[in-house]
């Protein structure tokens, strides 16, 4: 089970100067293991905090977070049983995208052979081997996305992060990338937290609705 306990973050405390007298942003609920839930409020409401707080790329001032009963909140981002897909999937242009994959497992690519099998079921998942030698640039939107879903999943780990997956995405590339994640999550027993703005998306993943 993924525990968010009574999390406050201020953006006040943190002294961004970008962001005077910033918000305060709470968040308490839990998401049951190999299930999903999806983060929905306005734009601004925190969705993308909750997520950045849980990946530990920020720290609560107040509350816990936890995952299997232990608490992440001493553990480095890498360190957290957790993949993200950010809102802004930052794939290396320079890279092709097996390298992507694999610069996610190891930052030299020196990969163990159990770690080259996790890369190859990752694109047969989103079903891009074929594409496994191109570069980010030719490929399409909607390929990218799944390259960088891939990556993801390459890590195994068993609590996977959405912020916006389909954004940027037409209607049709939108259905296909969410009954890809449906059927990921199903078959790997994740558990699933996204954000989104669309009840259907909740609807069609069976996750529960967490307003922020
Ligand atoms: P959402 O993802 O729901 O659109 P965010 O989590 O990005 O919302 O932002 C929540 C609130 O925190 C907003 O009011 C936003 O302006 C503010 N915020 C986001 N990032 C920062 C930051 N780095 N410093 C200060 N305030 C921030
Ligand atoms: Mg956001």
């Amino acid at each position: 089970m993924l525990e968010v306990e009574n999390v406050h973050f201020d953006y006040a405390g943190e002294r961004s100067g970008d962001y005077p007298g910033g918000a305060t942003i709470r968040a308490d609920f839990t998401v049951a293991t190999g299930h999903s839930a999806a983060l929905m409020g306005p734009s601004g409401s925190g969705k993308s905090t909750i997520l950045n707080l849980i990946a530990g790329f920020l720290q609560p001032h107040r509350g816990d977070l936890r995952f299997a009963r232990q608490s992440l909140l001493g553990l480095a981002p890498a360190k957290r049983p957790l993949t993200y897909l950010l809102q802004a999937h930052n794939l290396f242009p320079h890279l092709t995208v097996r390298q992507n994959l694999a610069i996610g497992l190891h930052p030299g690519m020196r990969l163990s052979p159990q770690q080259n099998v996790a890369i190859d079921q990752a694109l047969e998942s989103v079903s891009l081997c074929e594409f496994a030698h191109r570069k980010p640039d030719s490929l399409s939107g909607g390929q990218q996305q799944r390259v960088a879903l891939a990556r993801c999943l390459a890590r195994n780990r068993p609590l996977l992060l959405l912020d916006e997956p389909f954004s940027g995405l037409d209607e049709t590339l939108r259905a296909e990338m969410l009954s890809l994640i449906l059927r990921l999550q199903e078959k790997r027993a994740l558990t699933l937290l996204i954000t989104t703005h669309q009840q259907r998306d909740a609807d069609v993943l069976g996750a529960e609705v967490v307003m922020v």
